[in-house]
């Protein structure tokens, strides 16, 4: 039956093994250099972001810590050019023309400056003497919050809701002391936030998303207005760069803004104006920088996947075309066309794996024409054989009709000479002879009836030979058939002065099934060979059953038979040694007869013999005491 060699081919499953470890290969190293390539490249757009808005915050510190001082400065030189007259005016009563010309004296101030929208000034108890705002002379600020600061030295007030103006402020002050006196009144100038705002409003280097801005202490408010629209100044705002700046920390992160959204952020806490400073990036853009470069490296690592892809196929397909193609040829081989070859012309393992098959091939041919040729010189010595049997059975029958023709023919004169010697022996008939001739006869009557009996024998033996012999299986009582052989045997042993025993076991069957005179042949033939071949002692016979057979035994206590004798004496014309026959005569063709009859019958004859002892022949027979 032709099958077919697998059902999915060797060199397919090569092929797609190849191509899949070629495409990993590729896939694997390309994949990591894309994902390390892209976070890289995420990793410094970050720190990029990161720095930028650093150097946007400290920027930033730096010009509020300018316009502070710059601030602090005015004030200061305010406070010189009109110290002089400042400290005897407030230690004087004042008079209305006085008031207005120094009012008049720091509007010119005001004018001269870009910071402040108001100077005024004030005594120890808080009541506002002079003023470049007319409306608030007379006004107390013994509440204010920076009042009690502002008594001791420079100060600066941290941004606050000033009520009056509804405006964020911020004021700065300085002491006016006089040498002798002491502190005589404070100087103060209110700022508003719209500076800080500009400062933090301008949004060099911070793109389209980034910003800065000023969170007060004071409940989380924006002091600067946020880039976005919807964030008004007075509410409360909170993200991890808002509360991290309000915890006087200093720092940059990636955190969620007050908007919610993803931003990189840098923190800083001002503590001159108590304030956190933040400039943040939403992370998205600041990630942009490296866009190029992830589509770049993500484009390579395709790039690379499929060259692998292609090699892969390519070197699979290399690879495995010459075994296909020595699959291909193994098939055709094995589906009978024998003068399939492979053209493999590889200098490797597969090159000499194409030549072995192909002198595989050569060799598989020639020994199939050798077979072939035997195959033919097998049938004509079948042919001849069975013509060479066909004639050695004829002759073989021929040879059988010749015996019992013959051993008739032979028969009938003999058994006409010895029934006359016995008439001459009994003297019937007025037979006269003299002692010597009487001893003439009776050698012819002995040589007769050996002769009568080798031709028996002779008949017995063909007719088993050439299957003429048909056995019968009828019942027959076991003990008359005994009795029988007792009487013609025990005669013989009388004449040698023998005993003979005959024993037959208790409850054996009365009756069993076969074919009586075959089994009294080998009985006669083995009973009449004990008492010849025994000079003294006894002859036993004993019968008994073994489970499904039965034996037949013939003890004796003979000369016994030597063990290189005790295959051939049961072949034909076979005896001990020729000396036997001198001393006892016969034909050496008994145990023939015996062997060949326990054959036909399904039995068997076996023999123990002791050189000097005796010898016992045992016959088994199948048991069979029905019919059925
Ligand atoms: P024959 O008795 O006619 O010679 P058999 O075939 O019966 O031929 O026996 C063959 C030989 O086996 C005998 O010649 C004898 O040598 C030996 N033989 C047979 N039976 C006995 C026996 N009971 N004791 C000793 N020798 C025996």
């Amino acid at each position: 039956m032709n099958r077919p060699i697998s059902s999915v081919p060797f060199y397919r499953s090569i092929g797609f093994i190849l191509t899949t470890v070629f495409l990993l290969l590729a896939i694997v190293p390309s994949a990591t250099f894309a994902a390390l390539v892209i976070d890289r490249a995420n990793r410094e757009a970050r720190e990029q972001a990161s720095n930028q808005l650093e150097s946007v915050a400290s920027t930033k510190t730096q010009e509020v810590e300018r316009w502070l001082e710059s601030g602090q400065t005015v004030l200061q030189l305010v406070l010189l050019s009109q110290n002089q007259e400042l400290e005897q005016l407030l230690q004087s009563d004042l008079e209305t023309e006085a008031v207005l010309r120094k009012n008049e004296a720091l509007q010119q101030e005001l004018a001269q400056q870009g910071i402040f929208n108001e100077f005024f000034i004030y005594t120890p108890t808080g009541e506002i003497m002079f003023s470049s705002a007319l409306s608030q002379v007379g006004k107390t600020v013994s509440l204010q919050p920076y009042f009690e600061h502002s008594l001791l030295s420079f100060h600066i007030e941290v941004p606050y809701y000033d009520v009056a103006t509804s405006r964020l402020t911020i004021i700065f002050t300085i002491p006016i002391m006089d040498a002798g006196v002491g502190l005589v009144g404070v100087l103060a100038g209110r700022a508003d936030v719209d500076e800080l705002s500009e400062i933090m409003t301008n949004r060099v280097g911070l793109g389209d998303t980034g910003e800065t801005y000023l969170v007060s202490r004071e409940n989380n408010y924006f002091v600067t207005p946020s880039r976005f629209e919807g964030y008004g100044q007075n509410q409360a705002y909170h993200s991890y760069g808002i509360d991290q700046a309000l915890a006087e920390q200093n720092g940059s992160s990636i955190y969620a803004d007050y908007r919610g959204g993803q931003v990189i952020g840098v923190y800083r806490w001002l503590p001159e104006l108590e304030l956190g400073l933040i400039a943040e990036i939403d992370e998205g853009e600041a990630l942009e920088a490296g866009r190029d470069l992830r589509i770049q490296s993500l484009l390579t690592a395709i790039g690379l996947a499929m060259t692998a892809l292609l090699f892969g196929i390519t070197a699979a397909r290399w690879l495995i075309s010459p075994l296909r193609r020595l699959t291909r040829a193994a098939e055709a081989v094995a589906a009978g066309q024998y003068e399939n070859r492979v053209a493999v012309r590889r200098n490797n393992e597969i090159g000499v794996l194409g030549e072995a098959f192909n002198r595989m091939a050569d060799q598989l041919v020639s020994k199939i024409a050798e077979l072939d040729q035997r195959l033919k010189e097998l049938d004509d010595t079948n042919r001849a054989l069975k013509i060479a049997t066909n004639k050695a059975r004829e002759v073989a029958r021929l040879k059988g009709e010749f015996l019992s023709t013959m051993s008739h023919e032979l028969r009938t004169p003999l058994n006409a000479m010895e029934g006359f010697t016995s008439i001459m022996l009994s003297k019937m008939g007025g037979a006269e002879y003299n002692e010597a001739s009487e001893r003439y006869l009776q050698r012819i009557d002995a040589n007769n009836k050996r002769l009568l009996q080798l031709i028996n024998d002779f008949l017995d033996l063909s007719r088993i030979e050439s299957g003429r012999l048909e056995l019968v299986q009828t019942p027959f009582e076991v003990a008359p058939m005994v009795k029988h052989w007792q009487e013609q045997i025990g005669v013989l042993a009388d004449q040698k002065g023998l005993a003979f025993a005959v024993h037959i076991e208790e409850g054996f069957p009365s009756t069993l099934y076969g074919d009586q005179e075959a089994i009294s042949k080998i009985a006669f033939n083995l009973l009449s060979n004990a008492v010849k071949f025994t000079e003294q002692g006894n002859v036993e016979l004993s019968i008994k059953a073994a489970e499904d057979t039965w034996l037949l035994q013939v003890s004796d206590t003979g000369i016994g038979i030597p063990l290189h004798a005790r295959e051939y004496i049961f072949e034909e014309f076979r005896q001990v040694d020729q000396s036997s026959k001198r001393l006892y005569g016969g034909t050496g063709l008994g145990l023939a007869i015996v062997q060949k009859l326990a054959r036909l019958m399904n039995g068997t004859i076996t023999l123990k013999s002791e050189v000097g002892q005796g010898s016992t022949f045992t016959l088994t027979l199948p048991l069979v005491t029905t019919t059925t």
